[in-house]
């Protein structure tokens, strides 16, 4: 049995002020949310607050991204080492915005992958084709070079109790949201994709969809059998719309 995820990304948003007035209006509607584990991931420099203000609420904390490095002379650079002692549970790996504005190889993500694995923590990768790559029909072809890339690197035992988040790199944060029956079929193909290595892996892995997704269409989304909940960037910054997405799994 699969968890739904409900995971905010907030991305670069949000202040001291912001963020506590944001958690406090999540934690009073929380009680409301039964079934899905939620969790959130800010920027680094707020971990700890953001640490301190979840407390033992139930709600995981994330990172958005990490260094592909353990320690030395990276400056700017944060490891997964360090984000595991804030407490984080999750650390999103090869979100599309890494990709194309920071242009992050596969190899890099897959690097990246193999710190959060290291650390004990639990990686979210991102995969997901352009608007391009959909049109000249090449959604499975992309998706299969990012998979391959962390399989090659760590093998399958690397996704056991990992997270992937499908992401179409157009309909993110664009109001565009993939149909269910779009999004289900390249869910399909990513479970079946590590089935033909691992059945059980494949089986247990939780695949979440990103782009758009608020509590409007989160219902049908989160009805296909092989979505098992969301990573959310705009509509995290709102507490009754994150709230919102987490009830539809309900
Ligand atoms: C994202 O960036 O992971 C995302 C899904 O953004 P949005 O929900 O704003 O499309």
């Amino acid at each position: 049995m699969r968890q739904p995820l409900v995971a905010g990304n907030w991305k670069l948003n949000g202040s001291l002020g912001a963020i506590s007035e944001l958690l406090s209006g999540i934690g009073e509607q929380l009680s409301a949310v039964k079934v899905a584990e939620l969790a959130i991931c800010p920027p680094f420099i707020y971990l700890g607050h953001v640490q301190r203000l979840i407390g033992k609420s139930g709600i995981s904390l994330g990172a958005q991204d990490c260094s592909d490095q353990d320690s030395g002379a990276y400056t700017g650079e944060v490891a997964a080492t360090m984000i595991k002692e804030f407490g984080c549970k999750y650390i999103i790996v090869g979100h599309s915005e890494r990709r194309h504005i920071y242009a992050e190889s596969n190899d890099r993500v897959a690097k990246k992958y193999e710190q959060v694995k290291n650390s004990q923590l639990v990686p979210i990768l991102c995969v997901g084709e352009t608007l391009r790559d959909r049109e000249d029909g090449r959604t499975e072809v992309i998706i299969a070079q990012q998979l391959d890339a962390v399989l090659g690197r760590i093998g399958i035992d690397g996704f056991v109790d990992a997270v992937i988040a499908y992401e179409p790199v157009w309909a993110i944060g664009t109001g565009e949201t993939a149909t269910p029956e779009h999004a289900q079929k390249v869910h399909e193909y990513i479970r079946n994709k590590l089935a033909a290595i691992s059945k059980d892996i494949a089986a247990n892995i939780r695949i979440l969809y990103g782009g758009s997704m608020k509590p409007e269409n989160a219902k049908q989304l989160l009805e296909q059998n092989d979505i098992d909940g969301g990573l959310i960037g705009g509509a995290a910054l709102k507490a009754k719309d994150f709230i919102g997405i987490a009830l539809a799994a309900n």
